[in-house]
């Protein structure tokens, strides 16, 4: 269908994407044949977020998990900004544009920090890179899945590295079972990480110049490089004043129906990490949700009964965290599994080609940038 043809009664929807992340760009790039699509972010392009920790070790792997928008946004717009306000009908963003839309999706996840260009980003892969190779000594502050993910692939690509895992909670990756982070921490260990659990490091009164780093126990560590992987606040303080404010939990997260909509809201939805779902957040979840808010539009779009929406349904957890290149440590619902199995679904490719290939690209030959 061209675009500016008639889908019903004439004209095509306009709908705005807010957020061009895992979901953001899977609605997007879902939607860019059924409707006027554009899609708001800060960056000219999409990227990979679990793929970024290898990036850091090998910073020719970012070539495919850094995505121009416009690479898989082929019949859409992409506007580079952020998006500082709504009201019921426009998107207004920090540069000033006023984006009129008919449908509304937000799916702004965790605020993060990133330069706007692609090869701004490649360049930040390589100094990340220079630091690491450059260092004896790492730290790492956060036990989660980034943390441990980092943590083995430094141990595996610079086994020579002394790398110390520092993490607050009495255990690695709490948002899995005790079995699996017992296996991860053995493995790491396995591999000579030194973690320190139940610790942690004031990181608003510590300097990396210094090389010395003194945990909440009175511990000192020498590091020459300090890699901080603690979690991020979701992506919603734009959202505080705006029309959505009675919509924002204590947890700083949206409140969805289970047709993916912001509750009591018609046409706008939420996807992701931002929204009220309760399941842990996780890039496979947040493009299950993508694809059941696009089938939601489609219907919505041309001009279907509500009833036809699909509901979504929560997912039990089903976690991979890798551990270099080969081994991953993995918790389905009935099983924990440590090793090369796990690791032959994941570690490899990190889902970098799937995830590609889900948008419509080459999963392994580049376009010519
Ligand atoms: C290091 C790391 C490793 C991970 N590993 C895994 C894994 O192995 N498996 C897995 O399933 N999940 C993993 N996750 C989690 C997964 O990445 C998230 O669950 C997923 O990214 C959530 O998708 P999202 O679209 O909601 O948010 P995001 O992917 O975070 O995207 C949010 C987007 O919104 C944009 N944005 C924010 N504010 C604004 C604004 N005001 N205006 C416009 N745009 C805005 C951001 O720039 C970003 O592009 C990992 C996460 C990280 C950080």
């Amino acid at each position: 269908m061209e675009k500016g043809s008639p889908e019903l009664g004439g004209v095509w929807k306009r709908v705005v994407v807010v957020g061009g992340g895992v979901a953001g760009s899977l609605i997007a790039k879902s939607l860019q044949f059924h409707g006027d699509v554009t899609l708001i972010d800060p960056k000219e392009y999409f990227e990979i977020p679990w793929a970024s920790l290898r990036s850091m070790v090998e910073p020719t792997f970012a070539e495919r998990s850094v995505i121009y928008h416009k690479d898989y946004l082929t019949n859409g717009r992409v506007i580079v900004g952020k998006a500082i306000n709504i009201s019921n009908s426009q998107v207004l963003t920090s540069e000033g544009h006023q984006v009129t839309y008919d449908y509304l999706v937000i799916a702004t996840g965790h605020n993060g920090s990133f330069p706007k260009t692609r090869s701004d980003r490649l360049n930040e892969f390589q100094a990340d890179h220079e630091e690491i190779k450059s260092a004896d000594s790492i730290l790492i502050v956060g036990g989660g899945p980034t943390g441990v993910e980092l943590a083995a692939e430094i141990a595996v690509d610079f086994p020579e590295k002394k790398v110390t895992l520092v993490h607050e909670g009495s255990r690695l990756l709490e948002f899995m079972g005790p079995k699996a982070a017992d296996k991860a921490l053995e493995w790491l260990k396995s591999r000579r990480v030194e973690v320190k659990l139940r610790q942690s490091i004031d990181l608003n009164n510590c300097s990396e110049e210094s090389k010395t780093f003194v945990t909440s126990s009175g511990e000192t560590i020498r590091a020459d490089h300090l890699l901080v992987c603690t979690g991020k606040p979701p992506g919603s303080a734009w959202l505080r004043e705006s029309v959505l404010k009675d919509s924002i939990d204590s947890f700083g997260r949206l409140r969805v129906d289970e047709n993916l909509r912001v509750k009591g809201c018609k046409n706008i939805f939420a996807v992701g990490d931002i929204t009220d779902i309760k399941e842990i957040k996780q890039g496979y979840l947040a493009q299950k949700h993508a694809l059941v808010a696009a089938k939601n539009l489609k219907v919505m779009m041309g001009g279907g009964q509500e009833r036809k929406m699909t509901s979504y349904k929560p997912n039990f957890v089903k976690v991979i965290v890798s551990l270099g290149r080969h081994d991953a440590v993995a918790q389905f619902s009935l099983t924990t599994l440590i090793g090369l199995v796990p690791g032959l679904i994941k570690s490899k490719d990190l889902f970098v080609g799937k995830t590609r290939k889900q948008l419509g690209l080459d999963p392994r030959i580049l376009p010519h940038y």
